[in-house]
Parts: C-alpha cells; structure tokens; sequence
C-alpha cells in the first residue's frame, strides 16, 4: 500500500504538465492551514511571485472546518488561539491589500467543492498550500491535485514545516531512522550541506491597490467565532489570551527574548519546571506562527557561528529539541500506521490495558496524590501548556503506574493542549509508555516521587498548582501523607495516593513482559 505522501507525490508528478499548462487568470491563491504567517512561508511566497509575475492580486483564504477540529481533537483554548491569529493575519495582510477569506464549511467532505467555488468566483486557476502530513491532510491533497487538475485548476503543495522535508535521511542502507541520536547526526550534516534549507522565504509582495476595489467584499469578512462545543468560557479565554498572544509578531518577539536572555541557560534549566527555562514557542510552532527554520536559524546565529553543533551548549540543546519535531513528522510520515491507534512497535500491541476509569478520572482531575503528577495536570486544565519534563512524568504514571492504554493520555492530552501536534504528542506517548519510535526501555520505569525531587526540588511547582498544598513545608510536599503532612493534606481535601509505586511498577513490569512474549 502506498504511503500517504506517495500518493500526493504520484498525483503531483502525474499532473505535472498539465498543471504547467494552466495560465492564470484573475488572481492566485494561498490557501492557510496550519501556516499562519507571512514571513517564511514557502508557499505563500510561491504564491506571491506567482501573482506577481502575472501581474494579478494574491488571495489568501482559510477554512474553517468544525469537523476536522473534531477530527483532529483540537481542544478549545487552541482553535481561540488559531481564530485570534487569523484576526492578526487578516490585518496584517489588508496592510498589503491582501484579502484573506475566512469561511466556515460544516462538512470536510464539501471543502474542495466548496474551493471550486470560489475559486471560480475569483477567476482563479492556481491554489498554493503547504503540506501537512498527517495521513487524511496527505490523502485529501492528492486527491484535490488530481481533481483539481482534471478541471483546469493547478494546485501547488510544497514542503514547509519542518527544516529538513520528510524522506530527506535515510540510513547507510537507503532506511527511515528510527532512533533519534544517528538521525539527529544526519539532520545536522543535511542541513550543512544543503545551506537553502535555513534559507528565509519574504513575505509576500503587496497587492495593487486595485486588488481593494475589485474584491472589496473579500476584505469585509469576519474571523468566525468558534463552533459550540469548542468555546472558551470568559475566564479561561482571557487568561489564555494574556498568556499566549497570537499571531507571527509575538512569536518573533518570544523567540528574540529567549535567544537573548535564556537560551544560554537552556540546557541547565529545561527540566525545572517551576523555572522559565523553555521557550514556550510550542502554540507557535504548532499553529505556524513560527518557522522552524527562522528558530533555528535564529538560534544559530546567536550562536556566533555557521554551525548547528558547536558553540554555545544552550543553544545547540535547543536546536537539537527543535529537531525532535521533525524527527517525529519523518516518522510519520514514514510509518503513517501510528496516525491509526497503533503503536509503533506491534509487538507492543498485546499488553493487558486496566481500563480503570475511576483512576483515569482522577489523572485527569489531578487527583492521584502524586503531587507532581497532579501539578502538571492542574497546568495543563488551567492554561492548556504543560512543561516537557511533566509531559514525560505523567504520561509514564498512566501507561505504568496506572497500566492505563497510553492511548487514553494522548487523546485527552490533544482535547486540553493549545500546542497539540499529533507526531510530536504521538511521538512523547510512544517515548514514555515504551511502545513507539525510540522509546525508553518498558523497563526503565518513572518513579514520580524520585521525578520530583529532583526536578522541583524546593516543591515550587506543586504549591504554584495545587493550592491545598500550599501549607505544606519542606519535602513532605512531594509525599504529604508519608511525610508527616498527612493531616493538614486531608484536611485540605488533597487525596491520597491512588496507587502504590513499588507495587504498580511490578504489576507494569510482570504486564509488558507477558504482552511481548505473547507475541
Ligand atoms: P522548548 O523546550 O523551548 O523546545 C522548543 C521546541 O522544540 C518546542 O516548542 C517544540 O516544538 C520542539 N520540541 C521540544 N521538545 C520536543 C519533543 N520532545 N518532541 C517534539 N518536539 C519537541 N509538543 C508539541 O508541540 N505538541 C504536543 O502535542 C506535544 N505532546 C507531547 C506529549 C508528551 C507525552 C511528551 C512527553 C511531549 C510532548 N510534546 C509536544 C513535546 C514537548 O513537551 C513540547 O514541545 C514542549 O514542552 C513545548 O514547550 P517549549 O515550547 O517551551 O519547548
């Protein structure tokens, strides 16, 4: 069976000079997803020069689409934060008298007539977009390049989220990587060696005043509110909104102030989480506000030097996370089967999942009475972000402590994240519950109170999170009703631990080994 990407490729090729052939007419179009921004995008740039070379207005459009937000799990406090960056996209572009249509479509399965459509409405023959490259993004493109195509409509997807395009590395024997450290290695030669991948795209060129005029009605479109069962209620939106900004100049001025002030410190302080020692760039890469390639090449020349691994420790580790994101868009792209609840080592497939929803119910409440797992749930309830270093201590407290299916957390993970990524989180669940692409050994287990002793040593991150401990002092706040705090925890109405570690981390043990060995 072809891969996703395959197909768009073949449809790609097999439209090749037919698409070549198709002149433009009234105007070009860049089609938005998950790109929001006009600096560095590949095709809205390919878009511009299109335009500009044919002396025709650019059109920018974007759906908004209710059933791939479902689809896709998108949690509430991130479709506000994609609509808020379409409000900045829109002014943003208008400064350049560039429209840019926003419209709802209820059903997935009308959009491309419904772009037909408008298209047509425009005098438009040419339609530009990034790729995205999970598995229903890649199916539906090829099919819209062949459709499209078929009907005098030249559609243009080109890679541009990660800095190196899946398919680019392969092993000594012509493979996918499926371990990070001999990827990373690649990715970095890569990139010496084909300089144009950090090459910025600019921003598109400003339309003809003209372009005001003839599509007027274009630019008096309103960014839709967001669909029911996706609202923010007022408190949360307005935290969200004070906490993460939208739009691409917020993105640029938070990744300036970290390469400025933090990014030296990075590698000593990325795992306290009580400290702000990461970027917090995530929303924006995930919503395309921020290239990887303008993080990267940003970082590196902070770095004083061409290369991606020299220098500056702080800067290298950082780099060296944001290629994670890549690393987990090649796989899958590669292994497409772990957009379909799979894992992606089958031998994995046959572990005895608890199914306890009680105690699912209480990770997710963060009320296990693990402090530190309860912490991070609370933050990520509270402002849809959590700390790296909490994503690994909670996603291993469900698939081990817990023996809950890892799949539950990845799910409820996407439903609450306002950087929800489907590689990058399916990738982090694969990592911390052993069953994906370069995972920690099952045997390698989390203890959560170890965790936080370490990572939030002063207790600083719990008391921030879960107020009922806020009395608490000294160490008993990682283990109250061991420590002697049992009382003013109970008191407090904090609960008790739900598992016992020792006990769950055998019971996790004795379960994947019979789940491999039934293999
Ligand atoms: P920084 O430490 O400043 O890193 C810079 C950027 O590098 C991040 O913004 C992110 O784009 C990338 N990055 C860093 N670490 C990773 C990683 N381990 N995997 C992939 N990319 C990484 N990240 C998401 O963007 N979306 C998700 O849905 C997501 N789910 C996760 C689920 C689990 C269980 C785990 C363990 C990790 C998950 N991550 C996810 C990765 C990581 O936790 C976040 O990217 C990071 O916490 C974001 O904070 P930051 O921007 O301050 O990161």
């Amino acid at each position: 069976i072809p891969r996703p990407i395959e197909l768009l490729n073949s449809a790609l090729a097999a439209t090749s000079a037919v698409r070549k052939n198709i002149q433009v007419q009234d105007a070009v179009v860049h089609w938005f997803k998950m790109d929001l921004r006009t600096s560095d995008n590949r095709a809205l740039f390919l878009a511009s020069e299109k335009a500009r070379e044919a002396g025709v207005p650019l059109i920018a459009m974007y759906i908004v689409s209710p059933q791939d937000f479902e689809a896709h799990l998108t949690a509430p406090v991130r479709v506000d934060f994609m609509l808020r960056t379409l409000g900045v996209l829109k002014e943003d572009l208008a400064k350049l008298d560039i429209p840019l249509w926003v419209e709802t479509v209820e059903k997935r399965k009308n959009i491309p007539s419904r772009i037909v459509e408008l298209m047509k409405d425009w005098g438009a023959r040419h339609l530009f977009a990034n790729m995205e490259y999970e598995v229903d993004e890649l199916r539906r493109e090829a099919d819209l390049v062949r459709s499209f195509a078929a009907n005098g409509i030249a559609v243009e997807v080109v890679h541009d989220t990660c800095v190196v395009p899946p398919g680019q590395l392969k092993t000594g024997t012509g493979k996918q990587y499926a371990v990070y450290t001999p990827w990373f290695r690649s990715w970095i030669g890569h990139v010496h060696g084909n300089p144009d991948l950090l090459e910025l795209s600019d921003g598109p060129a400003p339309n003809s005043g003209s372009a005001r005029i003839r599509f007027a009605k274009l630019f008096e479109c309103q960014i839709p509110p967001a669909p029911d069962n996706k609202k923010l209620s007022e408190e949360d939106a307005k935290r969200s909104r004070a906490l993460f900004p939208a739009g691409e100049h917020e993105a640029l001025k938070r990744l300036s102030k970290f390469c400025d002030a933090d990014i030296s410190g990075y590698g000593k302080h990325r795992n306290i989480p009580s400290m702000p020692g990461t970027s917090n760039l995530s929303v924006h890469f995930a919503s395309g506000t921020l290239s990887a390639r303008t993080a990267v090449r940003t970082a590196r020349d902070r770095n004083n030097t061409k290369k991606l691994n020299g220098g500056n420790e702080g800067i290298q580790t950082w780099i060296s996370e944001v290629a994670w994101r890549d690393f987990y868009k090649h796989v899958l792209v590669h292994w497409p089967y772990v957009c379909m609840n799979k894992p992606f080592k089958p031998e994995y497939s046959n572990i005895e999942w608890s199914y306890n929803m009680e105690q699912f119910e209480a990770w997710t409440q963060g009320k296990t009475g693990y402090p530190i797992v309860d912490a991070a749930m609370r933050q990520m309830h509270s402002i849809g972000w959590m700390h790296n270093r909490c994503r690994m201590i909670v996603a291993s407290f469900l698939a081990k402590d817990l023996l809950l299916d890892w799949r539950m957390g990845e799910k409820y993970f996407m439903e609450h994240l306002i950087d929800g990524d489907f590689a990058s989180n399916n990738g982090g669940w694969g990592f911390a519950a052993s069953v994906g692409v370069d995972p920690q050994p099952y045997f390698r287990i989390f203890n959560p109170l170890l965790q936080s002793e370490k990572f939030d040593p002063d207790g600083e991150y719990i008391r921030k999170w879960i107020p009922e401990l806020r009395g608490i002092e000294g160490k008993a706040i990682h283990e109250p009703y061991a420590r002697g705090a049992g009382g003013l925890a109970q008191r407090a109405g904090y609960p008790r631990p739900i598992v016992e570690h020792k006990g769950a981390r055998e019971r996790a043990l004795a379960a994947y080994k019979k789940g491999l060995e039934s293999n």
